[in-house]
């Protein structure tokens, strides 16, 4: 899967300030463009985008996000094996273990800088023991 931006891009700059990889570029009100060997096809830019200008190779545009409905992933204690696989695969290092304690001396994995999680869902892919969820703000608060 790749992606483009398309004519109907503004040059607001929006997704060059959350691409983790670096890979868009465009002067200020130009149409901006994606490097498709430095993407890392987390989708990031196209929820950002206020005029829905980035779509997928089949033409399928990217939806935004409204804030606050972004996904963060939920982590299940009872299943996580503290592996860290999610911490490696996290593109912005929005994820960070927990300090060990007397109780539990495993690290467990915790978003531990909200605004960086772009909600890639790199994580809950990784964890080789789906111990990840995506979930919206408002449900992770109810869990
Ligand atoms: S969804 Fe997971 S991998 Fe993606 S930015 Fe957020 S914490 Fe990192
Ligand atoms: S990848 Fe899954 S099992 Fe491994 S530390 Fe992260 S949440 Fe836990």
């Amino acid at each position: 899967m790749s992606f483009i931006i398309n004519e109907t891009c503004i040059g607001c700059g929006a997704c060059t300030k959350i691409c983790p990889s670096g890979a868009i570029t465009g002067e200020k009100q130009e149409l901006h463009t994606i490097d498709t060997d430095l993407c890392i096809q987390c989708r990031a830019c196209g929820t950002v985008c206020p005029t829905g200008s980035v779509e997928d190779n089949f033409g399928r545009i990217i939806q935004r996000v409204k804030p606050g409905q972004r996904l963060q992933p939920m982590f299940d204690r009872k299943t996580c094996m503290a592996c860290t696989i999610c911490v490696e695969a996290c593109p912005t290092g929005a994820i960070c273990l927990d300090d060990p304690t007397s109780k539990d001396p495993h690290a467990y994995p915790a978003l531990a800088n909200e605004k960086r999680c772009i909600g890639c869902g790199f994580c809950e892919k990784e964890c080789p023991v789906g111990a990840i969820t995506m979930a919206a703000p408002v449900e992770i608060l109810k869990a």
